[in-house]
């Protein structure tokens, strides 16, 4: 179906609401490539809004503030609750640390006609799919549990250990997976940026 009204902006038929950019919300086991696939989502793509979240987690080697994620003290990120400023949070790594999205940069970048991507967990995508309806989700899926195992060991970063308790949470993550409205196997990685890109600003893609 064609927009057919002459004074809509740009960007109108692109998402649920005329005007509004669409929210993309992108979640997958820990290895799947989610990282590899954000960074050429934004490469392709360059109106797309990336959202960095808040953490209280501290900064691992290479991590910048403002860059990987807005890093707070607990004391900080109780009052970003309180004030309502997270669209959602969630406790991780067994509520040893909080990570939360905050709103205002969402909010003002789909009323501004961008594309917005944020990368959550599994309950943070439940999170904005109640709040913001409209938000495409979209659940990156290795093309096997022995491709995923092997990315992760290929990976370097993780023990022997850390890649166990990733593989345990990563059945249980596939097992959701059916609640996404997109499941996009990372297999060809150029060919799931160039799926997003098309999620990210064709209405008839989705
Ligand atoms: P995540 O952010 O989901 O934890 P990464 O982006 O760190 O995952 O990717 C995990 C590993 O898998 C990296 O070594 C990355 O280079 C590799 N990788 C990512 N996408 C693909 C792909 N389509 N095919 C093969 N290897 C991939
Ligand atoms: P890490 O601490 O390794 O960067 O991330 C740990 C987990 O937290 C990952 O599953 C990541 O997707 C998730 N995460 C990062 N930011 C947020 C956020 O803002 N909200 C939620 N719910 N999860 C997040």
């Amino acid at each position: 179906m064609t927009d057919t009204s002459s004074d809509a902006p740009a960007t109108a038929g692109r998402s649920g609401r005329p005007g509004r950019g669409r929210l993309l919300v992108l979640a997958g086991p820990s290895g799947v490539g989610k990282s590899s696939v954000v960074a050429g989502l934004r490469e392709a793509l360059p109106e797309l809004l990336f959202s960095v979240s808040a953490t209280t987690r501290p900064a691992r080697p290479g991590e910048l503030d403002g860059r990987d994620y807005h890093f707070v003290s607990a004391e900080r990120f109780d009052a970003l609750i309180e004030r309502g400023d997270l669209l959602e949070w969630a406790e991780v790594h067994g509520g040893l640390q909080r990570s939360g999205t905050p709103r205002a940069y969402v909010e003002e970048g789909l009323a501004a006609g961008r594309p917005v991507l944020v990368e959550v967990d599994l309950q943070g995508a439940r999170s904005v799919k109640r709040v913001l309806p409209e938000a495409v989700t979209v659940f990156v899926a290795p093309p096997s549990m022995e491709e995923l195992a092997r990315r992760l060991t290929d990976r370097g970063t993780d023990t022997p250990e850390q890649r166990q308790r990733r593989l345990r949470t990563a059945i249980e993550e596939m097992d959701a997976r059916g609640e996404f409205d997109q499941v996009v196997v990372n297999d060809d990685l150029q060919a799931v940026i160039a799926r997003l890109v098309a999620l990210a600003v064709d209405r008839d893609a989705v």
